[in-house]
């Protein structure tokens, strides 16, 4: 794939700059650790993989290990009140500590990996199983231990119970703390001259993004009761109280402590970017909130991070390196996804005013430095910008005769540029490369005379952030630029957008590979040497195949498989409907139509919580549309309010008797824990394939397709199995709930993959409604 480019060397790559944060609570837990030290082993003594640890005197061979780490299980299971042990859930702690107990940590000629990937059912309790042996396995290794999510939700729940849980009963105390992206931190040297400038420089100082999206709704409406007349009297005044905070200690920096979030444009422009960060130069590195949390981090045992920072921090040194830890990927299920997403690149084709901007700076900066900058900046500029007014304008000319409309996806078939849009592609990459060269050659000097000249770091370290801001926006040129012209044997997805949603025409192109397994091949398994992959939704369709291919595990040799049952009684406690409807599911119309008159039909008869989960906005308006009545005031859809409000009000009506029901789509059907009352029935509107318009989706199909290979049955069923299994699973969340899924997509039953698909869903009592009357599934009965 294509390599960043070379502006991605001003800061790091391209926009992965990402940073640190140490749980202030957790002060008292480190003092535990320094006072009380219960394990002293020490370092592994050879590379063999039977490796003899030290511990005081012991000598522990590495099945000793594994047994103490299992130990570590059983003795949470014991000590925690009201626990009872689950089968399923020891099974899943065996694993992990006779996986991970001999891995070869640090330097080794020919390492001993392990990668367990383990589906947990819901109500295994996975995370205490994975918690107590990895942790226990770490500190006895004297190494750390990385817990990777995708969600908030899930690293809260981390954080705030079940590490405090677990140090509560663990005999070795330890530290935990979660890891944040950088940009969470505020740059006290970029706060403190703003807020310092009473607007003489204003906005200019740090780059505002005048070509960002306008300031949020919400956002907007906040301020609405401030009576702001100048924006940029506002957005002083912002700094100013930020800036008295800090140095008042009434805050530590970290965005997220605030009690009012800011504009995320203003909030950017004080941003402890990488770009903009001279680091150990920089006048107020000592006490730096960003650099202060990653002290604090280094000191940890433990991190909570997730998995765009883990892949965004590679070689980066700012979580443990893969090679010398334990990683745990909890929601693995995401990581292709999100590998993806890491690897691809964008470029906007319609806002060039920090193309303007740019000249101006690089020239003002070197002549303050006395720097003889070694390309002609304002005419590489203006070219840059000549190439990319072209694009946009050739991009309008191909979406044109696509469509009509404004807001259209065009991708290019094989991944293949065309011929037209060649040219000017070229241009762009040579244009961008020279600044990005001239933007690097300065950034380096800047750094060297903070360097060598102490008093002159003050200085060097604001013109540096002052040029921060372009780096990105380069690095973006540069990259996809590249991308976009690379011809690699494996295709690229590409194509340009058009996008209304900001009262604008917003244009941009794009690339992203397609195969994400090879990505984290090369990146992710040839560095780790012990993982964890875990997740309640792995195996699609009873198997674990699509998910190892999809991550790369399917040709790596130290993977073990193993699939945990939930402890829940499915066929007794759940019951699966399958509607039949007249319509085919695929005749989107008719089938919308007739599955709406039923879903309406249906929700009439919900007494307490349910939830409904579509597969297209389209489909959950029509269904809005169908409300009439006291319906009008059961349901809550998604994107009305926020979501927390509306999981608020979910709830304050189900405890108070009335029914109420939660309208949602993709992003409702998986991590949401609504228990017993607050979730009895879950309606599937249709079976959840990804909409036919994705072009990543589209482009990998149409390679498979020209590898002779069966797209739908190696990825589209797997992929929708997957779903579907999430989905399902928001149904039972106890083993007291008792509860309905009702889908009404009859090809769950009528067809060979839609069996697949049932097949990989827990043992559900499965039945037919047909025309009104409940019929028995032969082999699915209760
Ligand atoms: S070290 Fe200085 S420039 Fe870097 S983020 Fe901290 S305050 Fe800002």
């Amino acid at each position: 794939m294509a390599q960043p480019g070379s502006a991605l060397a001003w800061g790091a790559r391209g926009r992965r700059f990402e940073s640190f944060h140490t749980d202030q609570t957790q002060k008292g837990l480190k003092r535990r650790c320094a006072f009380q030290p219960f394990f002293h082993f020490a370092m592994a003594l050879c590379s063999n993989r039977r490796a003899l640890i030290h511990s005081a005197g012991v000598l522990l061979n590495t099945q000793d290990l594994a047994g103490l780490s299992l130990a570590a299980f059983d003795q949470i299971v014991a000590s925690t009140s009201g626990f009872r042990t689950r089968p399923g859930q020891r099974e899943m702690a065996q694993r992990i500590a006779a996986s991970l107990h001999d891995v070869s940590l640090g330097e080794h000629a020919n390492p001993h990996r392990a990668v367990a990937v383990i589906q947990a059912g819901t109500g295994v309790g996975k995370s205490a199983a994975y918690l107590s042996t990895t942790v226990s396995l770490a500190l006895q290794r004297k190494t750390r231990v990385v817990i990777s999510t995708a969600t908030v939700a899930l690293q809260e729940q981390l954080m705030t119970k079940d590490l405090p849980a677990l140090a509560a009963v663990l005999n070795t105390p330890f530290v935990f703390a979660l890891a944040k992206g950088r940009a969470r931190y505020v740059c006290k040297l970029k706060l403190e001259r703003l807020a310092g400038s009473q607007g003489e420089e204003g906005s200019d100082m740090f780059g505002v993004d005048e070509d960002a999206a306008p300031t949020t709704a919400a956002y907007a409406k906040q301020l609405k009761g401030k009576d702001w007349q100048d924006p940029e009297e506002r957005r002083m005044a912002l700094y100013d109280s930020l800036a008295n905070a800090l140095a008042s200690g009434q805050w530590d920096g970290d965005r997220d402590s605030l009690a009012e979030q800011p504009d995320p444009r203003d909030w950017s422009t004080v941003a402890a970017e990488r770009h903009s960060c001279t680091a150990r130069h920089c006048p107020r590195f000592r006490d730096c909130s960003y650099y202060n949390a990653r002290t604090q981090l280094a000191q940890a045992q433990v991190i909570v991070a997730n998995h765009d920072l883990v892949l965004a921090s590679l070689g980066m040194k700012a979580l443990p390196e893969l090679d010398n830890c334990l990683i745990v990927f909890d929601e693995g299920h995401h990581l292709p996804a999100v590998a993806l997403d890491q690897f691809s690149g964008s470029m906007d084709l319609s806002g060039f005013r920090w193309l303007d901007k740019l000249p101006r700076l690089l020239h003002e900066v070197a002549e303050k430095m006395g720097f003889v900058l070694a390309q002609d900046v304002t005419t590489l500029a203006q070219q840059l910008k000549t190439a990319l007014l072209d694009a946009g304008r050739i991009t309008m000319d191909l979406l044109r005769d696509v469509t009509a409309t404004y807001d259209v996806v065009h991708r290019f078939k094989d991944g293949v540029l065309p011929e037209v849009l060649s040219d000017p592609m070229t241009l762009i990459q040579g244009h961008a490369r020279g600044l990005s060269d001239a933007l690097e050659a300065l950034g380096a000097e800047l750094k060297l005379r903070a360097k060598e000249d102490p008093p002159q770091a003050a200085s060097c370290s604001v013109l540096y952030a002052k040029l921060g801001p372009m780096a990105p926006k380069l690095s973006s040129v540069v990259r996809t630029s590249a991308m976009l012209l690379a011809h690699d044997e494996q295709p690229m997805a590409k194509w340009l957008k058009s996008d209304t949603s900001s009262g604008l025409v917003a244009l941009s192109a794009h690339a992203c590979p397609i195969v994400p397994g090879a990505l984290l091949n090369e990146h992710v398994w040839s560095q780790v040497r012990g993982a964890v992959v875990t997740s309640a939704s792995l195996t699609s369709c009873g198997s674990f195949d699509f998910f190892l291919g999809e991550t790369g595990l399917d040709v790596v040799a130290h993977v073990s498989t193993l699939a945990v049952d939930s402890p829940f009684d499915y066929r007794n406690q759940g019951e699966l409907v399958v509607v039949e409807t007249q319509a085919d599911p695929r005749q989107v119309e008719a089938y919308t139509r007739e599955m709406v008159t039923a879903l309406i039909a249906d929700l009439q008869d919900v007494r307490r919580g349910a939830l409904v989960l579509f597969t297209s906005r389209a489909q959950m308006k029509s269904a809005v549309e169908a409300l009439s009545g006291v319906l009008l005031e059961r349901v809550l859809v998604q994107g009305q309010m926020a979501r927390a409000r509306l999981l608020g009000s979910h709830m304050a009506r189900v405890e108070s008797g009335q029914p109420s029901v939660i309208f949602g789509m993709q992003s409702f059907g998986e991590g949401l824990d609504l228990p017993g009352a607050l979730c009895e029935t879950v309606f599937i509107a249709k079976l959840p394939f990804s909409p036919p318009s994705d072009p990543v989706e589209e482009a990998r199909a149409e390679w498979l397709k020209r590898e002779g290979r069966d797209p739908f049955s190696e990825l589209v069923v797997p992929a929708t199995g997957i779903k579907l299994l999430q989905w399902t699973g928001r149904a039972i969340r106890t083993e007291n709930d008792l509860a309905r899924v009702i889908c009404y997509d009859k090809r769950l039953l009528s067809t060979a993959y839609g069996r697949r698909m049932l097949q990989g869903l827990p043992p559900y009592a499965v039945s037919r409604r047909v025309r009104g009357q409940i019929l028995a599934v032969p082999g699915f009965a209760a």
